[in-house]
């Protein structure tokens, strides 16, 4: 065709534009997608990031849209299934526009679960669907399975990305126990862009792709969407390239937790959702809907308002943010103090323990401080009793104002010699923990059934456990295992090893007892970087373990805003 037939062709559908040169490029976009597939279920590669134009989740089975002329992810889930015989595919859309494309393609099938987050403004915000808000959640078979949160507000931020992955995907994640997880990479949805609006900046893609590495055993194919900023986009870009390499990602710095406007449509997500899936069981039901429409009003006219004295289109322009902060990862990934009968496990380095400091504590000091400098990145060690060793190592890192998430796994009693002053938050996770919190530092999750419940163990850890720690934004994390952890399998053990490293610029140091060392490979393992094995599909949690912890929630949110997930919580709505 002509250029001139082609503009009238295009003209048929919403958004695209053709060029003579469309077709190949279109077909090289879906071919590499493929390829990235085929390199990651082979084990080729590890992840990978498939760098395309055109972009494809708006794009339906016969008809080009919205810039998209072949559904890359869609095509590439298929392929997975019919290829690899991939059984369940979970796709997550952080594009700031609805990838209505894929919505259609597997809205009735349950082996793809598709989640989407989308700039919507109560369908005001291109594609202006209906189907794009939070009460499509797929059809027959396929209920369920179609996850819309819509935004309706421009300038969401970090708080409101993470407090939808800690309180929507990642639970519903875990649950659904893909084989492999596709991305639809669009990176609209960061500050500066003009179509999106949004706030987010882009060291938020290293901890959403950091909290996706863990599920299907690591297998993680992201493909480019949307992004038409481009110092925005290539800042982007750059750090989700560098998680999936391994780096550490940034400190998640200033989580102010969500706004309103997100946590009712997060309200609305889960109340939707809740009957599907057991992790969001006990979700609050959907806000009047009186709310939602006097704001809307209320919005409206501000916006009007705005519009009329030129505001909107000032804001726009020049907005700044600070570049995205780096890290190099340290020459020592992991160093672990292990007794010398122990063979030094894979990816890790012996610390050779200095020859003037005999003693443990001196040792651990002297690896507190590598980490410190950014010599080590993480440390595991075998001690003869984790309470003593912990102290030291708390006092070390509190004597020079540093943050220090303590997590403690097992154990009997409360660990003494806890400051409660805020410079540890300590989260203590047993079935000995006691029932109320002592201060606004000391968190027991009571789980009954110890940790053997895998299902109460994720919902603990990701619910609970990642939006503390995230709003806490520790400079050190401790982990420690005690005895009396009896039943957490190695995999709930590795989940928790790894994703604790999106924190404190990857700075965790495991303490093991003597008792634990079988644990010491896969603990090195999961620090040295490689993913957590799948924790398989999960049943409901026990019933009471899983309302304690929602009690738990429910009673911290005062304190810690990355917990709240419904607008009648946070008490600001009345006034
Ligand atoms: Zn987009």
């Amino acid at each position: 065709m002509t250029l001139e037939d082609l503009r009238e062709f295009a003209l048929v559908y919403g958004c695209v534009y053709f060029h003579p040169n469309s077709y190949r490029c279109a077909t090289l976009a879906a071919g590499a997608a493929l390829q990235l597939v085929d390199g990651v279920m082979t084990g080729r590669v590890r992840n990978g990031l498939a760098l395309v134009r055109p972009p494809g989740h708006h794009s339906m089975r016969s008809a080009a849209n919205g810039f998209c002329v072949f559904n890359n992810v869609a095509i590439a889930a298929k392929y997975a299934q019919q290829k690899y015989g991939v059984q369940r595919v979970l796709i997550v859309d952080w594009d700031i526009h609805h990838g209505q494309g894929v919505q259609y393609a597997f809205e009735d099938d349950p082996s793809v679960l598709y989640f989407s987050w989308h700039r919507y403004e109560h369908q005001k915000f291109w594609p202006e669907l209906r189907e794009s808000d939070y009460d499509s959640v797929g059809k027959d078979k396929g209920a369920g399975f179609n996850i819309n949160v819509p935004w309706n507000k421009v300038g969401m931020q970090n708080s409101d990305y993470l407090a939808v992955f800690f309180h929507v995907l990642l639970p519903v994640a875990y649950e659904f126990c893909p084989d492999l997880v596709l991305v639809c990479a669009g990176f609209d949805s960061a500050i500066g862009d003009p179509e999106g609006e949004m706030c987010a900046t882009p060291d938020i893609f290293a901890h959403l792709t950091h909290l996706l590495m863990n599920l299907a055993g690591g297998k993680l194919c992201l493909m480019l969407e949307g992004g038409y900023n481009l110092t925005s986009l290539s800042q982007s870009v750059c750090v989700t390239v560098r998680t999936l390499l391994g780096d550490p990602a940034p400190r998640p710095a200033n989580l102010q937790g969500p706004c309103q406007s997100a946590l009712e449509s997060i309200q609305c997500v889960r109340a939707a959702h809740r009957k599907y899936w057991s992790c969001l069981k006990l979700a609050a039901g959907a806000p009047p809907s009186e709310v939602s429409t006097k704001r809307i009003k209320l919005e409206e006219k501000e916006r009007e308002e705005k519009l009329q004295r030129g505001e909107a289109a000032d804001s726009k322009a020049g907005i700044t943010w600070p570049q995205p902060q780096t890290c190099v990862l340290p020459p020592v990934r992991t160093a672990v103090v292990i007794p010398e009968e122990m063979a030094c496990p894979d990816g890790c380095k012996r610390f050779n323990l200095s020859q003037h400091a005999d003693s443990l504590s001196d040792n651990l000091t002297v690896l507190l401080g590598k980490m410190e400098k950014n010599e080590i990145c993480n440390g595991l060690a075998v001690v003869g009793d984790v309470s003593m060793a912990m102290a030291p190592v708390i006092q070390h890192a509190t004597s020079l104002k540093q943050r220090v998430l303590v997590v403690c796994v097992g154990g009997t009693e409360v660990p003494s010699h806890l400051p409660e002053d805020g410079t540890t938050l300590t989260v203590h996770i047993s079935k000995e923990a006691p029932e109320e919190p002592s201060c606004k530092y000391y968190i027991p999750v009571r789980l009954k059934n110890s940790c053997g419940d895998t299902s109460g163990f994720a919902q603990a850890i990701l619910s609970v456990l990642l939006p503390l720690a995230y709003e806490y934004d520790p400079a050190l994390v401790l982990l420690t295992r005690l005895p009396g952890s009896g039943g957490l399998n190695d995999g709930a053990w590795q989940q928790l090893v790894s994703l604790l490293q999106g924190l404190a610029w990857g700075h965790v140091l495991v303490l093991v007892q003597e008792c634990h060392k079988a644990l010491v490979k896969p603990t090195a393992a999961a620090l040295s970087g490689s993913p957590a094995p799948s924790l398989g599909r999960l049943p409901a949690p026990v019933v009471e373990d899983f309302e304690a912890l929602e009690r738990l929630r429910v009673r911290l949110q005062a304190d810690w805003m990355l917990l709240r997930t419904s607008v009648q919580e946070s008490g600001a709505e009345d006034n």
